[in-house]
């Protein structure tokens, strides 16, 4: 067994260094064993909700696209011209921007989204958001996009003094937090418990929602210092999330949600059509962030530096 000397990894219990095995990572300090599955190091286990779900990946890195829809126009701006070793949390499938910063390196649940996320990225591993597999400060920067608002609130803290810790001095994090909007719509939808759980919260994981306030101060209460915040999306979304949320038992509840959902199916029938209406929504959305109320918002975009 040798000493990873050139990997990033140790044991995400106690933080001591790796030795590997033909099999295995081994900490040389608690000595407990983590198994490569397919070259992959897992110090986590897995998950069949997350297995395979989003392993598709992005190879954009700076298109129209990118361009146009909010949240990625927000680590493209944000991450423009900077260099380091970016670490992005619940990678799935990998994101081609992240690469193209430097030495990249992912982190998820899934396999399936790790062996796609391996193409784009230089390290990867399975491992839970909750305990990171690398000594302190080993990163420049910190992504996660749609991610945190699959973490339950009780792990939450936990996620972010790890990315607190692996964070060198004066590094940045950027992420995109999926929030719980107080909009019109969203209060629509919780009117019925169970119709919520079952369209809106389960299909995508969202267990972990909160308002973007709270998610914004929980960044400052895990020491950091916040660079730049947007409650974003207050109302407002892409017409296929529309369809997603409410083609279904909402529809039968309220007329308005019936023309609602029958107005962005008619927008979604052909590619072209789809494009306008959502270059409308981004108008939209631009709009409505700078007038709507923020306790709307229904994800926000923060920015944190560790001091
Ligand atoms: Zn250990």
């Amino acid at each position: 067994m040798a000493e990873l000397q050139s990997s990033l990894f140790c044991c995400p219990v106690c933080h001591s260094a790796v030795l590997e095995s033909p099999v295995a990572l081994i900490c040389s300090d608690c000595g407990k064993a983590y198994p490569l599955v397919d070259g992959i190091p897992c110090f986590g286990d897995s998950d069949t909700f997350y297995e395979g779900r989003w392993a598709q990946p992005d190879s954009s890195a700076g298109s129209l696209r990118n361009r146009l829809v909010k949240k990625e126009r927000f680590f493209v701006n944000g991450l423009r011209g900077r260099r380091g070793r970016i670490l992005d949390l619940g990678c799935g499938g990998g994101w081609r921007l992240f690469a193209t910063v430097g030495h990249s390196v992912g982190i998820d649940i899934s396999l399936a989204s790790l062996q796609s996320a391996r193409r784009l990225y230089d390290q990867v591993a399975q491992a839970r958001l909750t305990a990171f597999p690398f000594a302190d400060e080993s990163f420049d920067f910190v992504v996660s996009s749609d991610v945190l608002g699959h973490i339950p609130l009780t792990e939450k803290d936990a996620t972010l003094s790890e990315i607190y810790r692996v964070l060198k001095p004066g590094g940045l994090t950027w992420h995109y937090v999926e929030a719980d909007g107080d909009d019109p719509l969203m209060r629509f939808a919780k009117g019925y418990p169970e119709l919520y759980t079952r369209h809106i919260v389960e299909p995508e994981g969202h267990i972990g929602l909160e308002p973007a306030g709270s998610a914004a101060a929980r960044f400052e209460r895990a020491g950091f210092r916040i660079a730049g915040q947007v409650p974003c999306y207050r109302g407002l979304t892409y017409v296929g999330r529309f369809v997603q949320y409410f083609d279904n038992g909402f529809k039968e509840r309220s007329l308005f949600i019936r023309l609602l959902v029958l107005s962005c199916k008619l927008a979604t029938i052909a590619g072209p059509i789809e494009l306008a209406a959502n270059l409308g929504m981004s108008f939209l959305i631009e709009l409505g962030d700078r007038i709507l109320p923020e306790r709307w918002a229904g994800g926000l975009l923060i920015c944190c530096e560790k001091p």
